[in-house]
């Protein structure tokens, strides 16, 4: 296996056109894989010094986080953390401090693991991507990108440039919670983050995202359009953690049944628009 470290994108571009080439970031994921035998890339292409992958900057439009920009210093920025306190929250919980020191957004979402906490928080706020390759750019919506386990929308030779977070809506509620086996490092067993936009008691805007229960980190469709416009309350709260349970596919693994991923949404999602609702009276 090779090493090529790159310092600009055209290099970049130019490295993963080659067969066999993959991009390497933070190596939280990838090289732990490749110590177990399961990847065997012919080219590990260092993304880690690339400046214009490691750019954060806001316009009205948002915030544009670059892929390679690694977890600790996202979450260093004060202002990021007020503005999107979902991202902040979810990071937090992501790994440890020597991981997230490592870890980047780009190398969460390409993982494209069920389970990638990052990616939860970006599908509830509407994120968009920046891809990019030999042959020019485009933007996806997060929520088109993931294709199934370790499997994304990503062509031969493209890289995640950077993640595009619409402008912050500072009076939404925010809610994560994680299951897994204990409390710290630990790999979701089920886990939900939602953002809830509440006007006199009414919901206008509810986005629910749940991993670890399906192929793919996934939106609760069904749940946040059943959820729009009706008033807050426990009936609505308790019927949305049982739709929920319907609207995941989980599968049982060594990690826990297919059945209690289920349950544990489902509770999760009640959860979320309980606190919610007691925040509200
Ligand atoms: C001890 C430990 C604890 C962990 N805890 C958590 C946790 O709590 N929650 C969680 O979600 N994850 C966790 N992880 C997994 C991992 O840390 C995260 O998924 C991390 O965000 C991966 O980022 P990275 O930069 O290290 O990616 P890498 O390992 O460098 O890359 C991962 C994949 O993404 C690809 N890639 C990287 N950058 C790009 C890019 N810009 N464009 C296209 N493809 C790219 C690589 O080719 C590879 O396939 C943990 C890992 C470890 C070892």
């Amino acid at each position: 296996m090779d090493y090529l470290r790159v310092t600009s994108e055209p290099d970049l571009a130019e490295a993963l056109s080659v067969d066999g080439a993959v991009p390497l970031a933070g190596g939280t994921d990838l090289l732990v894989k490749v110590r177990a035998g399961v990847a065997r890339p012919g080219l590990l292409v260092d993304v880690s010094r690339v400046e214009s992958l490691r750019g954060l900057s806001r316009s009205q439009d948002g915030l544009s986080i670059g892929a390679a920009l690694p977890l600790a210093d996202l979450l260093g920025d004060a202002a990021v953390r007020d503005a999107y306190p979902l991202l902040a929250t979810v990071l937090r919980s992501l790994g440890s401090t020597q991981i997230r020191s490592r870890a980047t957004l780009g190398g969460n979402l390409a993982n494209a693991s069920p389970a990638a906490d990052g990616a939860l928080a970006l599908l509830a706020y509407d994120a968009r991507l920046t891809l990019a390759s030999r042959a020019g750019s485009r933007a996806l919506p997060l929520r088109e990108f993931f294709r199934g386990p370790g499997r994304t929308a990503l062509a031969r030779g493209e890289y995640v440039h950077s993640i595009t977070l619409p402008a912050p809506d500072a009076n939404q509620a925010f809610f994560f919670h994680k299951v897994g086996r204990r409390r710290a490092l630990t790999i979701a067993i089920a886990s939900v983050a939602g953002l809830l936009s509440l006007e006199d008691g009414v919901i206008v805007d509810a986005r629910i995202a749940a991993g670890s229960v399906a192929p793919t980190p996934l939106r609760l469709a069904a749940v946040e359009d059943a959820l729009r416009g009706c008033r807050l309350d426990a009936a609505l709260a308790r019927a949305a953690g049982d739709s929920a349970s319907r609207e995941v596919s989980p599968i049982t693994d060594v990690r826990a049944s297919a059945d209690y991923r289920r349950d544990v949404t489902g509770e999760l999602v009640a959860r979320f628009l309980s606190t919610a609702l007691r925040a509200s009276s």
